[in-house]
């Protein structure tokens, strides 16, 4: 992807009217075009003149894995500097979901996501996570099916990559190019309290989702190593700001981990945390990554939903699609010999 601006900037260098741009952008965000040659409506001393200055892809593919029932595709892609980023597809009857990596490996390490186990190489730029988006959108187009959401839940924190994640949903949500509805984009963050205070002072109506996986402090300190930043008090007073300003509803993710987040203690303080209407809670089944931790069985995911829906807690469990292939963030990367950090 290349931004509108440099887009802009390349076009008025070469002399060029300012309706060239107006194409250009539209060819790669509505068009998915991956190559100058494919913009025919340029003249072909242009398509030449372009090509020699910008690159319209910034990822290459290395791998895709499928689902055996076809409701998930990963893809592994590589930066133009070598580095190993993901992307999930998940399609539903009438959805497709993308999720997309804002980071390479990630800081926070979380003790039980392979990203963790990276450690951070290097923030992503929005044009390599629009790429991610765009590469799924022209993979659907064939079927007549298009990208109808995307969540920034991949590899990395996106708050601790805050401009970069911004300027990609505001590449996505541009009614110009892409145009996807600001509500259909959510971004996951694992608890980045001073972004999450910016994030609600944006004025576009994108969603916040905040990965919790813990109601005590106690837990949460060995799962979210970043608790110890901002403890569940002063994430939750971040929630309840987010709320005030924004009138918008607030999702808990869940990764529950069989026998360790899913005791009653912790069903006991998520009741008194994650109080509805405002706050939602999604289950999630970990994807096991060779690490200490067990998936949940299908019983163990639906006893914990009807013993937090008991005490008052509105709460669903997601369908995981991609757990045959590895779908938890980080672990294709890691498979593909991205150096470990540990
Ligand atoms: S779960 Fe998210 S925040 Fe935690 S280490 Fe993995 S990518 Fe980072």
């Amino acid at each position: 992807m290349i931004s509108r601006e440099t887009i802009a900037t390349t076009l008025a260098d070469l002399g060029e009217p300012a309706y060239r741009s107006r194409q250009v952008y539209q060819a790669l965000t509505r068009g998915f075009a991956t190559d100058f040659a494919e913009m025919t409506t340029l003249p072909v001393a242009l398509r030449r003149a372009l090509a020699e200055r910008l690159r319209p892809l910034s990822l290459e593919e290395v791998e895709t894995r499928a689902a055996p029932r076809g409701a998930a595709r990963k893809t592994l892609f590589r930066t133009a500097d070598g580095e190993p980023v993901e992307a999930v597809l998940m399609t539903y009857a009438t959805r497709a979901t993308v999720c997309v990596s804002t980071q390479v490996g990630c800081a926070v390490r979380c003790t039980f996501c392979a990203s963790g186990r990276l450690g951070l190489r290097r923030d992503l730029t929005a044009e390599e996570i629009v790429d991610q988006v765009l590469h799924f959108a022209r993979e659907l187009r064939p079927a007549d099916r298009r990208v109808t959401n995307v969540v920034f839940m991949g590899m990395g924190e996106p708050f601790h990559n805050y401009d970069e994640t911004l300027r990609a949903c505001r590449m996505l949500n541009d009614e110009d190019g892409f145009g996807l509805a600001a509500r259909a984009i959510s971004v996951s963050t694992v608890g980045v309290v001073p972004g999450m205070d910016r994030f609600s002072e944006e004025p576009e109506q994108f969603n916040l989702a905040v990965s919790l996986h813990a109601a005590t402090d106690a837990l949460r300190d060995t799962l979210v190593p970043l608790n110890r930043t901002y403890p569940i008090d002063e994430l939750f007073a971040a929630s309840a700001r987010y709320v005030r300003r924004t009138h918008r509803k607030l999702m808990f993710e869940y990764v529950v981990l069989r026998g360790v987040n899913d005791t009653d203690e912790q069903v006991q303080m998520l009741a008194a945390r994650v109080r509805p209407p405002h706050y939602h809670l999604n289950l999630i089944a970990y994807n096991q990554t060779g690490g200490d931790f067990r998936r949940p069985r299908t019983a163990d995911l639906n006893d914990l939903r009807a013993r937090l829906e008991s005490v008052g807690v509105s709460c669903t469990v997601r369908s995981s699609p991609g757990g045959e292939i590895e779908a938890a963030c980080g672990q294709l990367a890691l498979e593909h010999g991205a150096a470990s950090a540990d």
